[in-house]
């Protein structure tokens, strides 16, 4: 679709501290310069734990890279007593652009609710930050309930709080497909991604429908990635394991459909 740029995604978890963020932002930077790659074609961004990304706001802007990046969850409160917390207060002041919401990381090993999942959204609408809302069935939630009924449920949950036409990104990520090294097939993956891209229609309108990129994410890699591409409603990928490996990310960012 030519109203969306396709849109690569790293999110490195907990790994890489804010030295080792530096010299891969580097590499990063001169293995896609090398390969020519043309940057208004595809969006790239990374999303390294909160304590790296003064260095990379600072490395980006020195030498003016042309790379986006992030956060990877955000508290949903503006400021106070929340121990451990980050505010998107802090994050849009370190221009990140983007803020990984609803991993199924954070719903998993730290309970996070359908409820704070909206919640964190308006926060970072609130900043001017574009969420990337993840969303993704367990493999119980497969056989149970079909491919597309829970990424539905949590997509209409995570907008709960979205009143207006919004800058989002959605992430399908079927929870069996992460870090598993067994991917959805393109097919799987369009068919959920139509099935999003209604709700949108249905929440948001039909311009923020065609506007909004949906991500694959789970067990991408250089070889799997065009496919994904091929389909119409799939508009990039949210990579975990293999954004930490400069030749497998950047064999991504150069997908040939
Ligand atoms: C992820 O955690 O967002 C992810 C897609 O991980 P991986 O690429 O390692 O499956």
């Amino acid at each position: 679709n030519p109203r969306r740029t396709p849109l690569i995604a790293g999110n490195w978890k907990m790994n890489l501290d804010h030295l080792q963020a530096i010299a891969f932002v580097q590499k990063l930077a001169w293995s896609l310069k090398d390969a020519r790659h043309d940057f208004t074609a595809v969006e790239v961004a990374v999303f390294p734990p909160f304590t790296d990304l003064r260095s990379v706001q600072t490395l980006v802007a020195a030498d003016k890279l042309p790379l986006a990046f992030g956060a990877q969850d955000l508290s949903e409160h503006e400021s106070g007593a929340y121990t451990g917390e980050i505010s998107g207060a802090f994050l849009a002041q370190l221009e990140c652009q983007y803020v990984i919401i609803g991993h199924s990381e954070r719903r998993t090993l730290h309970a996070e609710t359908d409820e704070q999942v909206a919640a964190k959204v308006v926060a970072a609408l609130t900043h001017n930050l574009v969420p990337i809302i993840c969303v993704g069935e367990t493999a119980a939630d497969l056989e149970l309930h079909g491919p597309s009924a829970v990424p539905v449920a949590q997509l209409r949950a995570a907008l709960a709080g979205v009143t207006r036409a919004a800058d989002i990104v959605v992430a399908y990520e079927p929870v069996w497909a992460i870090g598993s090294g067994q991917a959805a097939t393109p097919e799987q993956a369009e068919q959920v991604a139509a099935a999003l891209r209604v709700v949108l229609n249905e929440t948001l309108g039909q311009d923020v429908a065609d506007k909004t990129r949906i991500l694959y994410g789970g067990s991408v890699k250089a070889v799997n990635i065009a496919g994904f591409m091929r389909e119409p409603n799939v508009d990039g990928a949210l990579v975990g394991g293999a954004s930490l490996d400069i030749n497998e990310f950047s064999g991504i960012v150069r997908f040939q459909k």
